[in-house]
């Protein structure tokens, strides 16, 4: 698709408003404040308080980067924001799931990294939930959908990958991703995409639509 010069400035503009850049800048400081905090002793010391608080910080971050996204202006956009955190969070029952166990030592001790670890997985299965709303015509409310399940789960991938590095199968691991690189893309990952959103008309379809307020 092609967009004039004065569209991708709209976009753009809208996509950085003065209030979701200062959301952002929020989202970046909750990340530093949660990494210090998932270092005490306390939480540390035990296995399951320690990958509980770890989800619910992807969780969080998953919540977080939606309401950036649309803004949240009504009480029923907090539906999709609980439904991106959803999405951040569920990507690690995929431990258990390759385990075969509900046992936490069985999903922490795995030999690989479990399937949707691969980052491989993000941009296929995007396109392809995508492809078959497309075609079953499912409705332009939900069109929101791969936008949302790219962003939970790329910020899931680049928080793991501050440890792990990130696996691009069948490509192979990156090193580790720098503690900085995290905290920028992390926070800017939201604005991006709600610009390549504006551009691509995901976010007027669903204005127009179904009434969502957008900023300007
Ligand atoms: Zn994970």
């Amino acid at each position: 698709m092609m967009a004039s010069e004065a569209e991708k400035t709209h976009a753009l503009l809208q996509s950085c408003s003065a209030e979701s850049l200062l959301s952002s800048f929020g989202l970046g400081i909750f990340c530093l404040v949660a990494e210090r905090l998932l270092q005490f002793p306390v939480i540390q010391r035990s296995d399951w308080l320690r990958a509980l608080s770890d989800n619910a910080v992807h969780c969080v971050i998953g919540m977080w980067s939606w309401a950036i996204v649309i803004g949240v202006k009504k009480k029923t956009d907090f539906g999709e924001v609980i439904l991106a955190g959803i999405l951040a969070s569920v990507i690690d029952l995929d431990h258990f799931f390759v385990a075969r166990s509900f046992s936490l030592k069985a999903a922490l001790t795995l030999p690989r990294r479990p399937f949707l670890h691969c980052s491989t997985v993000i941009p296929v299965v995007a396109l392809t939930l995508k492809f078959a709303m497309h075609l079953f015509k499912l409705r332009d409310s939900w069109c929101f959908l791969p936008w949302m399940l790219f962003i939970s789960w790329t910020s899931h991938h680049i928080r793991d990958g501050i440890r792990h590095g990130l696996w691009i199968c069948p490509f192979g691991k990156t090193s580790p991703v720098p503690f900085w690189l995290y905290i920028i893309i992390t926070s800017s990952l939201p604005h991006v995409c709600s610009f390549i959103m504006y551009l691509t008309g995901t976010r007027q379809k669903l204005s127009s639509k179904y009434g969502i307020r957008i900023d300007v």
